[in-house]
């Protein structure tokens, strides 16, 4: 099966966490990814972390996507790491808005992720590949479906060359999104975004928080697990890859994996993918 893979890390906080993080890359990258991303924090919070572990990635051969949120900082400031991405040999971006940090009231210069890819290709031009982030289930934030959709175009008006979403459990929602996105001339690819499911209670705090919907026939399966570990992973191994698969055969041209810097969720749902 031909299907381009990407797959996400958070950057470590210790160097423990980087030695294992380094120990878990090496065996996803035996699954060829295209590229490897790195998640950045809230305005700027793990800039030095993100970029160390970006360098590193791309120093051991692989293509190495920083992430980059706009929202609080200054165009000066963008132009100092664009700068310095390019003399990195970095060629892809994901670009984003981000949240804004607790306590920090400017949302600065640039307030959109449109405004920042604007802002990027009117700087760098074609240098970067630009990824954005995409929303099937709708952003928490949104005013209202079409609004969100909108705002998903500018990006792509804006020159955003491809999308990954939001993770999600439902594939009608990715399959109404790319409908509705080609109708309104959308034509990058659209990327899903795949979470794999190791633990559950966690699962669930961070998608009310991210506004992704779990399922309920799906809630109340895992709930019924208590904490049997092995029937969660069981279960979860099963229900994510029969959503890679119903999303592929629908037409999804590639999967982002949401790591959470462990190689064996998504090197064993990628096995099964082979199958
Ligand atoms: P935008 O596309 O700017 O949208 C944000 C909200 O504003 C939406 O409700 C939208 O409808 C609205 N909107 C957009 N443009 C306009 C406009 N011009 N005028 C008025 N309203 C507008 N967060 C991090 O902190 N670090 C990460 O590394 C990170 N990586 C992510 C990777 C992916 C693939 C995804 C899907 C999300 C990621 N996030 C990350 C989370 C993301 O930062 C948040 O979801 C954030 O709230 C929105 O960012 P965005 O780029 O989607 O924003």
């Amino acid at each position: 099966m031909q299907t381009e893979l990407s797959i996400e890390f958070f950057p470590p906080q210790t160097p423990e966490g980087a030695a294992k993080l380094q120990a878990e890359r090496a065996r996803l990258a035996e699954l060829k990814p295209t590229f490897f991303s790195v998640t950045y924090g809230a305005g700027g919070s793990t800039q030095a972390r993100t970029f160390a572990t970006v360098k590193e990635i791309a120093a051991e051969g692989h293509q190495a996507a920083p992430h980059l949120s706009c929202i609080g900082s200054t165009k000066a400031g963008m132009r100092d790491i664009l700068a310095y991405f390019k003399a990195e040999g970095i060629r892809r971006i994901v670009a984003l808005r981000g949240d804004l940090p607790s306590g920090m009231a400017d949302p600065g210069e640039l307030r959109y992720a449109n405004e920042l890819v604007e802002f990027i290709r009117a700087e760098t031009g074609d240098w970067f590949h630009l990824e954005v982030a995409a929303y099937p289930e709708w952003h928490p934030q949104a005013r209202s479906p079409r609004d969100d959709l909108q705002n998903f175009a500018r990006k792509v008006q804006a020159g955003a060359d491809s999308a990954i979403t939001q993770y999600f459990y439902n594939a009608d929602a990715y399959f109404h999104f790319v409908d509705e996105a080609r109708a309104l001339g959308v034509e990058i690819p659209i990327v899903p975004g795949i979470m794999p499911i190791g633990s559950f209670s966690k699962l669930a705090r961070f998608s009310d928080a991210c506004g992704a919907d779990i399922p309920r026939w799906m809630r109340k399966k895992f709930e019924s697990y208590g904490d049997d570990a092995d029937s969660i992973r069981a279960f979860g191994l099963d229900v994510v890859t029969e959503l890679c698969q119903r999303l592929l055969a629908g037409g999804a041209p590639g999967l982002h994996f949401y790591s959470m810097n462990q190689a064996g969720l998504t090197t064993e749902i990628w096995r099964r993918l082979q199958g």
